[in-house]
């Protein structure tokens, strides 16, 4: 799954434009109606696109528009990523299970940061479904499961269906329990192989308690700890199962960000690894220090970037760090991205609710400092 993805973005990171065009990226907020898909976009384009940008892109603001709002009725997920040329009539509109910032993006190329940001954080799981014959192994990734594999194992059939007794019972038994052990360790070692060559990140098991157990002894310990959950289940229906698989993946994935940022304002309130607020933020971004970092989606704030070093800054005038002259962004945010990705931190992007009256912005530090 992750590699379509990986794919598509390097199919649009050879797209050049011969005149500029635009890239934008926006959330759906839960709870939108299909319909009213095209009506967030423009409401995003109305609050942060200015008027000159208004002016030098307007048929490709128009075209974006006009492309969400016949993708709305199919889209369904969280975000939209769009980009138009409208001199080339080049139109690519991706609803992608993600959230973005509002990002407005002009340029002779499709900009794909948001974008290579989400596939680099979104975790990939795979899941394993298995019952006493048969296992099912597919792959989850940003909303959507596929499946990779199938393995049936050759188990015979009860004994007891052959009205064998006595010493051929406990022989055919000791039989079917040594096959049913073996495809436990088949299957095992199938969702290993595929784990490592495509790079799953977690595993999710489903299936009959029994063999579920076996499969997970199997799993050296790292694997063990990889395992999110294990689902107690008649596999009956697989895509039934792998739909609750989606809910359930997606629900730890949210989960684990909320712990993290719940984390980040625990931390800063006693002084330890967290800080809140942009000024703190930025200077451990500067530093180097930045394990991962907490953004509202719909955070924003003017501040500075040092056109030489990349230094940011809350306020103008000479670079603290090599004196040259900082410029001023209207939206520093996107700059403070770059900068933690470059320092290989995590990203979590919260709702605005999430944080009440804080500064929309936080950290959690690699180290603390000591002067
Ligand atoms: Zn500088």
């Amino acid at each position: 799954m992750k590699k379509q993805w990986v794919q598509k973005v390097e199919a649009l990171s050879d797209v050049k434009w011969s005149a500029r065009g635009i890239s934008l990226y926006f959330s759906i907020p839960s709870g939108t109606s299909r319909s009213e898909i095209s009506l967030v976009a423009k409401n995003y384009v109305k609050k942060a696109v200015t008027p000159g940008q208004k002016e030098a892109y307007g048929s490709d603001i128009d075209a974006v528009l006009k492309g969400i709002r016949q993708i709305g009725s199919e889209a369904g997920k969280k975000g939209i990523a769009a980009f138009s040329c409208a001199r080339e009539n080049y139109l690519q509109i991706l609803p992608v299970e993600a959230t973005f910032r509002f990002t407005f993006h002009a340029g002779n190329m499709p900009y794909l940061f948001p974008l290579r940001l989400v596939l680099e954080q979104e975790p990939e799981v795979g899941c394993v479904v298995v019952n006493q014959k048969t296992a099912w192994l597919g792959e989850y990734f940003l909303g959507e499961i596929e499946e990779v594999n199938t393995i049936a194992g050759e188990i015979p059939r009860k004994v007891k269906d052959f009205g064998f007794e006595g010493r051929d019972e406990l022989r055919m038994t000791r039989r079917v329990e040594e096959r049913v052990s073996q495809f436990a360790r088949d299957v095992a070692e199938k969702t290993l192989q595929l784990a490592s060559e495509r790079n799953w990140d977690y595993l999710f098991l489903a299936g009959r308690e029994k063999m579920m157990g076996q499969v997970w002894e199997y799993f050296p310990k790292p694997w063990q700890e990889k395992t999110l959950g294990m689902l107690k289940t008649d596999p009956e229906n697989i895509n039934a199962i792998y739909k609750i698989f989606e809910r359930k993946v997606e629900d730890f994935v949210h989960t684990q960000r909320e712990l993290l940022s719940e984390q980040v304002l625990r931390e800063s309130s006693v002084g330890k690894k967290g800080r809140v607020g942009l000024e703190p933020v930025i200077s451990a971004l500067n530093d180097g220090s930045v394990q991962a970092l907490v953004v509202g989606l719909d955070f924003t704030s003017r501040g500075y970037i040092c056109p030489q070093c990349s230094a940011l800054s809350i306020r103008g005038g000479k670079c603290p760090y090599c004196s040259a002259n900082l410029q001023e962004e209207r939206d520093i945010i996107p700059f403070a991205l770059k900068k933690a990705h470059q320092q290989k931190a995590q990203i979590v992007l919260l709702p605005n609710s999430t944080w009440g009256n804080n500064a929309g912005i936080g950290c959690l530090l690699r180290f603390i400092r000591l002067r």
